[in-house]
């Protein structure tokens, strides 16, 4: 009897622990150096990723610049996982550049403040596909857009060039008082096989960033080292 109830009372355990562990690496690894980036990000410019550059060979090109305080697995809650990057730009909202990670056309939808949608028709690393790169949190805290008046609400299907610049990093998050820290969110969103996207807070709907942009961008392989572009071969 002792043995069953002790057999049971590890099942459970692991299973906390399984359903635990993503959020706990998070909390632990990255919130620490995330802080440091943000009281200072002068004194850590070896941290940054720079907007428009390229990783090697990947299809991507860098959608902004700054610390990539999270990546895609990333979990700021038991049961959540983050479905995207985040790159903090170390600076006051409205001031940091987002410009088009790769060609494709445009949508806002009429009620999007911060956010836009890429179509890609042809997935450079699946082209019988077609996914969509989404870019948010480019508002104030009041819903202020930071978003280029070339893409005004309800703007549709515009074609936008690789390096377009879209608008500028903020920190809305939907409630005024408690804005999110300055950052861009990135995510790859898979087509709904309808034409239009799926949702992208469900992770499931999304892609690992990691080959698109040449990062380590996935949080089951980079637990919480620092994100930036492999050093190249020919550069030595
Ligand atoms: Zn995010």
């Amino acid at each position: 009897m002792l043995r069953w109830i002790f057999a049971i009372f590890i099942v459970i355990l692991l299973v906390v622990a399984y359903f635990l562990y993503p959020w706990v690496r998070t909390r632990v690894g990255r919130m620490d150096r995330l802080r440091r980036w943000m009281n200072n990000p002068s004194t850590h410019a070896d941290w940054a990723i720079k907007a428009g550059e390229r990783c090697g060979e990947a299809p991507f090109s860098l959608p902004t610049s700054g610390y990539v305080g999270f990546v895609w697995g990333d979990s700021f809650r038991p049961g959540h996982q983050h479905q995207g990057m985040d790159v903090f730009g170390g600076d006051a909202p409205g001031k940091t550049p987002v410009v088009a990670a790769y060609p494709g056309y445009l949508t806002r939808l009429p009620d999007w403040k911060s956010t836009l949608i890429i179509r890609i028709p042809s997935d450079p690393l699946n082209p019988e596909s077609q996914i969509w790169t989404y870019y948010t949190h480019m508002a104030d805290k009041n819903g202020g857009s930071y978003i280029s008046p070339e893409f005004p609400a309800g703007a549709s299907e515009i074609y936008v060039a690789e390096g377009t610049f879209l608008g500028y990093q903020g920190d809305f998050s939907g409630d005024p008082d408690n804005p999110v820290g300055v950052h861009l969110h990135f995510s790859i969103v898979k087509d709904d096989g309808q034409g239009s996207f799926r949702n992208e807070l469900e992770i499931n709907n999304t892609l690992d960033l990691s080959p698109y942009l040449g990062l380590s961008l996935n949080a089951s392989r980079n637990q919480d080292g620092v994100v930036i572009c492999p050093p190249q071969v020919n550069d030595q």
